[in-house]
């Protein structure tokens, strides 16, 4: 799977001017934003990737205005009415990051289980991985909703678009709402093939890496395709 979306900068969106937001809000454009998130608040429910009422998406929609879900309820039975609330680690990130259209903040097993041991899943492994994510930046274990973990994940989200949080689960930036909710399904399945990479490791073969030379074609797609990744110059 190398699709990805036409970079679209938050920085190139207007501000709308504060009467305008009610109309701007049952916009037939925020409407279908609206309904996009519920589809993806059912993905991410129906991956089992949020648990009660966790996780939560947003989307860009002005230069000064940020779609959101609400947090206190089932990501897997939102209704477009419900979304109206905001986040202030997913501010940070649009605040840090012009790039950032969109994220999603999930717990999916597997790279949470990464998270709450402090392990970096390693890298070199899988070109999808390589090039839509790259290496995960794990962040220390700060209160949820706390401005410091909305300060810590912001400066992560400048190099890495996708952030394992310490003892919590996964934060994700992107250029669109599913783009955002592709980088959770992509780091979780990597995190799947890296448990199972260890433990056939354990009967004597340890993993090959993609060689360097490949890894530099490699980053020059994703250059190319406007993903920041600290290891392209
Ligand atoms: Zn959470």
């Amino acid at each position: 799977m190398m699709n990805s979306e036409t970079e679209r900068p938050g920085s190139m969106l207007p501000a709308i001017a504060p009467d305008q937001i009610a109309d701007f809000f049952r916009s037939p454009e925020l409407e279908a934003l609206k309904r996009e998130i519920c589809d993806i608040g059912r993905r991410l429910w129906g991956r089992a990737y949020v648990d009660g009422n966790g996780g939560n998406i947003s989307v860009r929609v002005a230069s000064n205005l940020v779609l959101c879900t609400p947090t206190l309820v089932s990501k897997g039975f939102m209704q477009p009415e419900d979304l109206a609330s905001e986040l202030l680690m997913h501010l940070a990130i649009f605040a840090a990051q012009p790039k950032a259209k969109a994220c999603v903040h999930a717990h999916p097993p597997t790279a949470t289980g990464y998270a709450v041991c402090g392990i970096q899943p390693p890298s070199c492994m899988i070109p999808e991985m390589e090039i839509f994510i790259g290496q995960v930046a794990v962040a220390p274990y700060m209160t949820p909703g706390s401005h410091a973990m909305g300060e810590a994940i912001g400066q992560l989200a400048v190099q890495h678009n996708t952030i394992l949080m310490a003892n919590h689960g996964v934060v994700a930036w992107g250029f669109g709402i599913e783009d955002a909710y592709f980088k959770m399904e992509i780091l979780e399945a990597y995190c799947k093939t890296m448990l199972v990479t260890a433990q056939l490791s354990q009967l004597g073969s340890a993993p090959n890496t993609i060689p360097q030379p490949q890894m530099q074609e490699l980053l020059a797609i994703k250059k190319t395709l406007g993903i920041p990744d600290p290891r392209t110059v």
